[in-house]
This record gives C-alpha cells, structure tokens and sequence, in this order.
C-alpha cells in the first residue's frame, strides 16, 4: 500500500485539507487496513493546532481507527483479510522493557504513537487514521467485537479506554459515588462504563442542555459545576472521581468533593498546568493522579466487554469534509458525544 489517501495540516493555523501519503509495504508482521471510521478525538485537535508544542508537519491525526483487514504478512496467524479490527493510539513498542512485559505498552519508553512519533520504516512521523488505510503491527491490532455498530466502535479504542482503564486501576464498583467532570467524548463512555460496574454516577458540567442526556447515559445525578450551591451538596462525599475536561479549570472544586482517602483521576490534558492548592488534598489525604490510555490487552478486554454488554460511543457521524466545522465545534463543546468519520467520503476527494 504505497499510496493513502488522507486529511493533514501543515501547519497549526491552516485547516486540514486533502493529501495523499505514503504507507509502507507490508513485513511479515504487518496487518493492512482499509479504515472504515475514524473518531474525533480532543487531542488530535490539541495535536493539528500544536497546542502541546510537540507537533511535526504536515500532521495527519486519528487515533480511534476501526476498519477491514485487506491483507496480512507472512508471519500473521491473528488476523485474516476480511476481518473487523481497531487500533488505537499505539503502533509500536520495544516488547522488551518492563513497562511491556507488564501489558503497559503506553509508558514504554519507547512507544511510537499512532500519528506525530518518529516513523522508523518510512522516516518523518506516523500517519494517523484520518485516511482510507493504514499498515500496522499485529501486535497493535485489536479485534472488533461483531455485534456493534461500527460508527460507535472507533472512539472506543481513545475515548473508551482512556476512561475503561482508570475505572477498572482504582477498583470502581456497585456501592461507590463516582463522579464524572465534563460531558464530551471522554466523558460520555467514563458515564457508561462506570454505570456498567455499578457505581452510583455524578455528571459535572458547564452545558445545562445536555442534563437529559447524562441520565440517558447512565448518571444518577447531574450536576451544573458552575451552581455553587449545587456542587457544595456534594462536599466529601465521592469515592473517585475521573477528570476529562479538555481546558483550563479549578480542579480544587473537585477535591474538595472527595470524601476521605478519595481518588481524583485526570484524564483531560489541557495545555497549562494546573493550580492546586495544599489543603485540597491535605486535608482528608485525597489523592491526585493520572491515567494515559490503556494497554493493548486492556483494550482487548474493554472492546470484549462492549461486545458483552452493547456499549458503544454516542456518535455523530460525518463526511470527512466537515473536519474543521467538526473542530469548532468541539472547542465550544458542541458534540454529542464524538464525531465519527465516515471514510468512504474520501473516495471523492
Ligand atoms: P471533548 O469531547 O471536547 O470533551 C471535553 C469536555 O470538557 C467538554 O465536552 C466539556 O464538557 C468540558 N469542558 C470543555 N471546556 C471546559 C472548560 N473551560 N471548563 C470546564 N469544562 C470544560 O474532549 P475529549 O475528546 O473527551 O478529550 C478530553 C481531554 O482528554 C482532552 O484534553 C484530550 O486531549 C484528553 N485525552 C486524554 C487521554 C489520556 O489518555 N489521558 C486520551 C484522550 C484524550 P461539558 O460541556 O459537560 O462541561
Ligand atoms: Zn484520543
């Protein structure tokens, strides 16, 4: 698969706009995938418009790729063309260090990122998922469960276990108040799955509007974070609580709502760092940590559990066409819940 067709940007004011790439030949180990659906991820948008101040151009983003296996290596015997698969954030690791050996390929030192990590087979950096192919390790492929819509499957392999993982980390169960902070793609599967293993779930947000829909989702309770009066009802009274929100914000608010020993989890990566205040976590020994995605057997493990209990994502699905409408619209926090694109529109470009 020499040639691909994509969407890049050259830069981090320009839109992104029609390219066409190169994927490298297939090795022995290679899967090739025709990419059927690519998410919409808020880090891509923070990767196109260098917002982490680490991005090469030109950049073709997307990390929440599901397609059809076209052709496979001669050493693959996981996969075989016709096959439903996903990858995700990662396309390749060391296998050796202990990060690796521990299924936790996301902190090896050597990790290399679906799009904008150095690409050793071709030069330059990897290409991401907004195109109609993609040649991947097998290591870095994932199984699709059969039974869902595959639209909802694609932000399953960001969205979905970058919430999956710090739930299952920090033992979320029947009986806990969990809360969840910001309603966007993250959030939205942080709402199922926590409801799925029972919690009792709290929904902070800014947007009023989108109260019904946290309930439909899965919340318990919803909260408008910007009504002090509401938010001080929840004083101390949260076992975990899992940050999402894509920008600067108060997160002592969230602290403070911890009871004893409660864990904050941040999942969101804003740009600026963020300001905390001693006695948030002094007082009642709160916890602060973090949480990057998952492991690939992780992510197998969350996608067999969304085949089990017909958990997808709330997409929006779009032509490739409306990328850049799409990414204003995720800065004004205007998608219910991920945009999904639909890669057949870009046999017209
Ligand atoms: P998203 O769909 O844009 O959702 C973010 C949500 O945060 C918004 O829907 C909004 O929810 C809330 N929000 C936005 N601006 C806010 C503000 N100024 N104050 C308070 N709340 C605000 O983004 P996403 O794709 O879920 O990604 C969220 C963040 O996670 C991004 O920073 C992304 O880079 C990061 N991320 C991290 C990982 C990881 O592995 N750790 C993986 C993927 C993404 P409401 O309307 O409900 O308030
Ligand atoms: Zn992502």
């Amino acid at each position: 698969m020499p040639n691909a067709k994509a969407y890049s940007a050259a830069s981090a004011t320009s839109p992104l706009t029609s390219d066409t790439i190169e994927r490298r030949d297939l090795i022995e180990h290679d899967v090739e995938i025709e990419i059927l659906f690519c998410g919409i991820c808020h880090s891509d948008l923070h990767a196109v418009r260098n917002e982490w101040s680490n991005t090469v151009y030109p950049i073709v983003p997307g990390h929440e790729i599901v397609g059809r296996v076209t052709q496979v290596g001669s050493a693959v015997t996981q996969f075989k063309p016709g096959d439903l698969v996903g990858v995700g954030c990662m396309v390749d690791s060391d296998s050796t260090c202990p990060q690796c050996k521990a299924g936790l390929e996301q902190f090896c030192p050597n990790v290399i990122f679906t799009y904008n990590s150095p690409d050793k087979h071709l030069g330059g950096v990897t290409y991401g998922g907004y195109s109609d192919g993609v040649v991947v390790d097998q290591r870095f492929v994932l199984r699709v469960p059969s039974n869902l819509d595959l639209a909802g499957v694609a932000p399953l392999l960001c969205a979905g276990i970058t919430t999956y993982s710090p739930l299952r980390y920090h033992s979320v169960t029947k009986g806990q108040k969990v809360g969840v902070v910001g309603l966007g793609g993250l959030g939205h599967m942080g709402v199922k799955f926590a409801h799925a293993f029972g919690a009792h779930v709290v929904v902070f947000t800014t947007s009023p509007d989108k109260k019904e829909d946290a309930l439909r989702l899965g919340a318990d309770e919803v909260v408008v974070s910007r009504n002090a009066d509401e938010m001080q009802k929840h004083t101390g009274s949260f076992d975990f609580i899992l940050d999402t929100v894509s920008a600067d914000h108060d997160i002592n608010t969230y602290l403070n709502l911890l009871r004893p020993d409660g864990n904050l989890t941040l999942v969101g990566a804003p740009p600026k760092p963020l300001e905390i205040a001693a006695f948030s976590l002094i007082m009642g020994r709160h916890s602060l940590s973090g949480s990057n995605i998952g492991g690939i057997a992780e992510t197998q493990e969350m996608l067999d559990f969304c085949g089990e209990h017909n958990i997808t994502a709330d997409v929006e699905v779009i032509p490739i066409q409306k990328v850049n409408e799409a990414y204003d619209r995720l800065l004004k926090s205007d998608v219910k819940y991920r945009f999904s694109i639909d890669m057949a529109s870009l046999k017209s470009e």
